[in-house]
């Protein structure tokens, strides 16, 4: 648009705003979709009777019926009043805040139509916005959007699910046509170098080699008796087949030990990747862990990274993780390496415009890797000002899309009209992804506009994040902080920890009861924090007695925390309710 260029980008434009400032032209585009809604009806089917006449609509049957709904609609729009308000720039409470208009309106008009995307035979439309929606979030994430797949899931703990489900199948293919190959020709077996072979080294071996699926079948632990496989597997090996492990850092979602448990997974092959002093995957940790499951010969089913953590906000270094796994893969070894980017996908649209000085140069680093990642995660009803429920899973290519397959021979074709054999879920709505698909076309997943909201609440972080550690010296930011979280503690110089834990959960209750600000806590364990709260801790000088670290955790993902008048009052107002807290 020739006529935007010289102009400032307007972001207030895609949100209602926090006193329905945009109300009456909204309400002319909501009239619009329920418009086409009756007309596509009236349109359809021309030669079809009208079923509810004007005289049944008056009758005193119809309008007592009326008159219930009516009400309970009312009783329920009342109920809704004490619905925690999260529009509000007030509302830094977790990763969630205004939606976005472009969301809101293809979220409504979608769901009119209720498409159900498992299908292309119940989601002609749907499905095809799907595809598109897709490719705009690979675009953005760094993937070739040709070749990227996906779909829209439930949310960020399926995607993950997914994620793992696909791994899995990798790794039991891999490991079939080993054990195959062993008992057979008499190879060796090594489980853990034969499930890491990678898809090339798979095709070219069993064609090569003419393994039949049914040979394949007969060894595989998803086809067969996984008992039964893991025992043949220890004689063909030489060894206790101990089974696989799935690798995450310290800072991962609770969904991963979800997925852990779905998959049979005890908790010793749960590894914890330890985490550095700034709460990031530590590298040298993660060899040790790669190297111990090679020694353990222990397949590593998936390992996984995390941009965006769900605590702090903070990027794991993406980049210098796919290094190293990319120099193992140059050893035959091909690990699946996951990015758990469901909080902080969305920073990928700040890459290659102004909105990136927002980000260290470090942080930018790490989401430019994200694109080499077998697979990501990412939620739009997070970063993406999405209404709920709506995750989204991408894989770089087909080949890793496919391997959920169920049906022999081991890669089925996913046709991407027809998803459900490679969904783990059933029935999905098409709304969640017309929602992304409307935001991209519009507000569009780049620096310009998109990347400058996300980084106007990065710069809104730091504002406050200045503003509150001048104003209160207990202030104790959590350092350093990647994105546009902020967690704090207050402790005063040289206290014990527990002493200001206490203090900093007696702040958070505060703030519950006041309503004035919806703010959240976060516990941080030593177990996977150790290194972390004791930086944190040095800082005033504490001392360390205890084995958490409680944070009040502040998210800036309201579009008007950009606007000066609404940071300076409510910073104010901030400062005010901590001014009890005080040296
Ligand atoms: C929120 C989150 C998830 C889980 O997503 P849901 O949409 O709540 O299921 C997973 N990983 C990370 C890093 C998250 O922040």
């Amino acid at each position: 648009m020739e006529h935007t260029r010289n102009t400032k980008f307007a972001a207030d434009a895609y949100f209602l705003g926090p006193k329905s400032e945009n109300g009456a032209w909204v309400r002319g585009e909501f009239q619009a979709i329920l418009d086409h809604w009756f007309d596509w009806r009236r349109s359809l089917f021309a030669g079809d009777p009208e079923i509810i006449s004007e005289a049944r609509r008056l009758s005193p049957d119809f309008l007592r019926e009326r008159e219930v709904l009516g009400q309970e609609l009312r009783h329920l729009l009342e109920m809704l009043r004490a619905e925690v308000p999260k529009y509000t720039p007030r509302y830094v409470g977790h990763m969630v805040s205004e939606l976005s208009l472009p969301a809101l309106f293809g979220h409504f008009a979608t769901l009119l139509h209720n498409p159900n995307n498992t299908s292309r035979e119940a989601a002609k439309i749907g499905a095809r916005m799907e595809s598109e929606a897709i490719a705009m979030l690979a675009q953005m994430l760094g993937y070739d959007p040709a070749a990227a797949q996906g779909h829209f899931t439930g949310g960020g703990t399926v995607a993950n699910f997914e994620a793992v489900w696909r791994a899995r199948y990798r790794m039991d293919h891999a490991l079939s046509l080993a054990l195959v190959l062993a008992e057979r020709d008499g190879d060796r077996l090594d489980p853990f170098t034969a499930a890491h072979m990678g898809w090339r080294k798979f095709e070219a071996l069993r064609v090569e080699r003419e393994v039949s699926d049914r040979e394949m079948r007969a060894a595989s632990m998803v086809l067969s008796n996984p008992l039964d496989v893991g025992r043949r597997i220890s004689n063909a090996s030489g060894r206790d087949y101990r089974g696989p492990v799935l690798i995450t850092p310290g800072n991962k979602h609770f969904s991963w030990r979800k997925a852990a448990n779905l998959l049979g997974l005890g908790e010793a092959s749960f590894w914890n990747a330890p985490l550095d002093r700034e709460g990031r995957v530590q590298l040298e940790g993660l060899k040790r862990l790669i190297e111990a499951a090679r020694e353990d010969a222990r397949p590593i089913v998936c390992l996984a990274t995390v941009a965006g953590t769900t605590e702090a906000g903070e990027i794991d270094p993406i980049d210098d993780v796919v290094d190293l796994l990319d120099d193992l893969r140059k050893d035959g070894i091909d690990i699946w390496h996951h990015v758990d980017a469901a909080y902080g996908g969305f920073f990928c649209s700040m890459l290659g415009g102004d909105a990136e000085g927002a980000l260290d140069p470090k942080q930018s680093a790490a989401l430019r890797a994200i694109g080499r990642a077998q697979s990501i995660t990412i939620d739009p009803h997070k970063l993406g000002y999405v209404p709920y429920s709506c995750g989204a899973f991408l894989t770089k290519n087909k080949q890793a899309y496919q391997a959920s397959s169920f049906q022999a021979p081991y890669i089925d074709r996913a046709d991407d009209g027809d998803k459900w054999r490679c969904t783990l879920e059933g029935s999905r709505s098409g709304a969640g992804a017309a929602a992304t698909w409307l935001t991209g076309k519009t507000l569009g997943f780049e620096a310009e506009k998109f990347g400058a909201i996300i980084a106007a609440g990065i710069e809104a972080r730091k504002i406050f994040q200045a503003a509150l550690g001048a104003e209160n010296k207990l202030v104790r930011p959590l350092m350093p902080s990647d994105t546009n979280i902020l967690c704090f503690s207050l402790a005063r110089n040289g206290e014990k920890l527990s002493a200001a834990n206490a203090r900093t959960l007696r702040a958070h209750e505060k703030f519950q009861t006041s309503e004035e600000f919806s703010v959240s806590k976060t516990v941080m364990a030593a177990d996977c924090y150790e290194a972390l709260i004791n930086a944190h801790v040095e800082v005033y000088e504490g001392d360390c007695d205890a084995d958490q670290l409680v944070l009040l955790r502040c998210v800036f993902m309201n579009p008007f925390w950009a606007d000066p008048r609404v940071s300076a009052q409510l910073i104010s107002e901030f400062v005010d309710i901590l001014k009890e807290y005080v040296e």
